[in-house]
Order: structure tokens, then sequence, then C-alpha cells
């Protein structure tokens, strides 16, 4: 037997994927399927938890919490988790989870993995799968001591889940970890662009000979109803597009309807980033570009052939003016 298993994230929205992957682990430790919310909690956020199937909500109303920086979020969920002697915890491989989760670990003296798939128990603990050395290739983790402490990559998915009445219990806490002080809120100058939301990506690489000739690509975006993205080279090194738009390993992940791929070579750190897509075109002078054999559709041509007839065809099958 365990206390609950807890699921924290910054974002109630992400809890239903937490607690979905919370209920297996539940069933066999035995315990209950439990979120933390941290500060003042409205009633969308008590919907959120209870559409995705919490049974507690450890609410800590403390005003001022959530901007106060990681060690005092890590200390709210320790006391939380070590009051309920909690055998699991689970957090976002949001940026503010992979902050805190290692500082609950820390506090624990156990072990914590992070972004991680799939956490299943076995007689030997908690099995998780992870990717490593650049996304190249896949890692089982098997976590031994108790509390399993956690970040899941989150991939957007609404589990289907029967919704509950979620008991909420009030925690007193008193931050003694040092805290942030939040001096002034800058917004980014452009507009960020959210798209791991996003139904359909065009992406552009190295492919391109220069900047305005990403124009091309924007078209068939604008055409398609979706976003531009790019491979590392073009946001990082040559500075073509804004790093908000950058997939992979060290850039956004993100699932999509629809990935373009064009003038992308898909080296594994792009891969990782995009391969989860549902339906991915590739369009590449070289038929043997790793981004073909993960493609659903390869195209082998010149993108500067290829993409205005397909956008023309496109806005004739649409019936969009040009
Ligand atoms: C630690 C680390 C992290 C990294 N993280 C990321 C990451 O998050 N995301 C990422 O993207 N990269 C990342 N990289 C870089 C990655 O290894 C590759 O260098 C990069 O993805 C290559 O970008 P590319 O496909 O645009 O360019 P290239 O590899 O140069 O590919 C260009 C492609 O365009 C094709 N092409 C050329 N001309 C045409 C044409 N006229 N028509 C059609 N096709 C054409 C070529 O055949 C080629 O396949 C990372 C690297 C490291 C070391």
């Amino acid at each position: 037997m365990t206390g609950p298993l807890l699921a924290y994230s910054e974002n109630p929205d992400l809890s239903a994927e937490l607690l979905a992957a919370l209920r297996e682990p539940a069933r066999k430790l035995g315990g209950t399927i439990a979120t933390i919310h941290i500060g003042p909690m409205q009633p969308a956020d008590i919907e959120a938890y209870a559409a995705g199937g919490a049974d507690e909500i450890y609410h800590v109303d403390v005003h001022g919490l959530r901007e106060a920086g990681p060690a005092v979020l890590a200390e709210a969920i320790f006391k939380v988790a070590s009051e309920t002697d909690s055998g699991l915890i689970l957090l976002p491989a949001t940026k503010t989870g992979r902050e805190v989760a290692p500082r609950v670990a820390q506090r624990f003296q156990t072990g914590y993995a992070s972004e991680c798939v799939d956490p299943e128990l076995t007689e030997d603990g908690l099995t998780v799968r992870r990717l490593v050395l650049g996304g190249a290739y896949e890692a089982r983790l098997v976590l031994k001591k108790r509390p399993y402490i956690l970040t899941l990559r989150i991939r957007r998915q609404k589990p289907d889940t029967p919704p509950t009445s979620p008991k909420i219990v009030k925690v007193e806490f008193e931050p003694t970890a040092p805290r942030l002080e939040l001096v002034e809120v800058v917004k980014p100058e452009a507009e960020r662009v959210e798209l791991e939301r996003a139904e359909v990506i065009v992406a552009v690489g190295r492919g391109f000979k220069k900047k305005e000739d990403i124009k091309i690509a924007e078209e068939l975006a604008e055409v398609t109803g979706g976003e531009l993205g790019c491979s590392r080279p073009i946001s990082g090194d040559l500075k073509w597009l804004p790093e908000d738009r950058h997939i992979g390993l060290s850039g956004k992940r993100v699932r999509p309807n629809l990935y373009i791929a064009v003038g992308v070579s898909g080296q594994v750190q792009h891969l990782v980033g995009m391969r989860d897509s549902r339906t991915i075109i590739a369009i590449n002078t070289d038929p043997n570009a790793p981004i073909m054999k993960e493609a659903d559709y390869a195209i082998v041509g010149d993108l500067y052939k290829v993409l205005p007839a397909l956008t023309a065809s496109l806005r004739r099958l649409l019936g969009k003016q040009a």
C-alpha cells in the first residue's frame, strides 16, 4: 500500500495525461490518484482535474507561490508527498516540471528520471523509457527507490477517462526555501507561435538557398492553414526564422496531423521532435536522405519546382485565391 500517487502541473490542462499515466501504477500499488494545486484555484481548474479522473486535489492555497520559483514549488510538493506517504510523483516535462522535479527528488534523496514515457510498475521497481544520446537510442530505466519521481513527455493526447468528483484537501504551508522575487515581466517582441498545437506544419531546412525563398513555404503553410517550422540551422545559425519555430531535440516537440518537411535532411536530432506526426510528407532532392525513410509520402525533387506546383494545386482544389 502507498499514499496517493501525485501529479503536479503548472497548467491544469496537462494534468489529465499525468493522471492517466498514474492509473495503472495506482492499481498495482493500491493508492488513489491525486493532483496538487498550488495557489488560488478556479472552478475551471477543478473541472480539469475532475475530467482527468483525480480522486483528490491537495490544495496549497498560498498566494504568490507559483511565482516564487522552483525551490519553493518543490518544497510545497515535498510537503504534500511526504505527509501523504506518496509512492510516485509525476510532473510534465515542461520547463517548470524539469526545474521542480529534481529538487523534489533531492529532498527525498531518491532517484529521478526526466522526459519519460510509459511508466510501468514491475517487480524490479518503476520502469520507464526515455530517449538518450541525442535521440539516437532509447533507454529503459528502472527506478528502485520510492517515491518514484519523473517528468513525463506530454503528447497532448486527451485520455478517455470517466470524470470524478475529487475531494479537496487543504494543505497548510509556509515556505522556508529561497524565494524568487518577480521584478518585471517582459513580453517577447514577436508574437509567440504555439507549434505544439498546430494541425499542419511546413518545416523548412537548409535546402532553401536564401532567406527570401522561405516565402514559397509560407504560401504553402497559408493554403493548408498551417504554421511554419524549421530545422535548427535555419533559426540557430542562419537566423532566418525565430528560435520558437525550431523543431527537434533542442527545440519544440510537435505531433501535428500533417508535417511537410521541405529541404530538411532528417538528422536524428530533428526527427526526435516530429516523428510522432500523424502523416509526414518529405520533399527532398536526395532519395536517400533519412527523412525519406520517416515519410509516409516522399517526393524526390527540387523544392523550388515542387513547392509552387503543390501550393497551386492545393489552391485550385480548396478553391482559394492566390
Ligand atoms: C546537440 C545537438 C542538438 C541538435 N538539435 C537539433 C534540433 O533540435 N533540430 C534540428 O533540426 N537540428 C538539430 N541539430 C542539428 C542536426 O544535427 C542537423 O545538423 C540539422 O537538423 C540539419 O538541418 P537541415 O536538415 O536543415 O540541413 P541539412 O542536413 O544540410 O539538409 C538539407 C537537405 O536539403 C536537401 N536539399 C538541398 N537542396 C534541395 C532542393 N533544392 N530541394 C529539395 N531538397 C534540397 C538536401 O538533400 C538535404 O537533405 C542538433 C545538433 C546537435 C549536435
